[in-house]
């Protein structure tokens, strides 16, 4: 944390792990019937469901973490055989546990503030 600024820790006194408040939850569905092969263009069917936990800001005011659960649909492509799955494009880059706007106050954290990266993981 950069000298000279405080801010206020919601968890500080908090020493028992279930005082914390627990995440809300969120539901975001991304799960389509069918969907545009990327590669040969052809329509392919779902054929599974996948479920992705992203870790997302809550809004000042709860105090508390907010946590997005991502539905969408895996889908094999019977031309080109190859599976591919509904992206989450405006939710999170692909493999990451973290939503977009978490990736955006980390960059800015380490741009505004000059931190190195470890540190600003732990600001967060
Ligand atoms: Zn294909």
């Amino acid at each position: 944390m950069s000298p000279g600024r405080y801010t206020p820790d919601p968890t500080e006194g908090i020493t028992r792990v279930e005082d914390l408040p627990p995440p809300r939850l969120q539901y975001r569905s991304r799960d389509y019937r069918r969907r545009r092969c990327p590669w040969c263009v052809r329509a392919s069917y779902r054929h599974h469901i996948g479920c992705r936990k992203l870790h997302d800001l809550s809004d000042l005011q709860s105090e508390r973490p907010l946590d997005l659960v991502a539905i969408y649909s895996k889908h094999r492509c019977l031309s080109c055989g190859r599976t591919f799955s509904a992206d989450l494009p405006n939710l999170a880059p692909p493999g990451s546990h973290y939503t977009n706007r978490v990736i955006d106050l980390a960059v800015r954290v380490v741009v505004e503030d000059g931190l190195p990266y470890r540190t600003a993981s732990w600001h967060l």
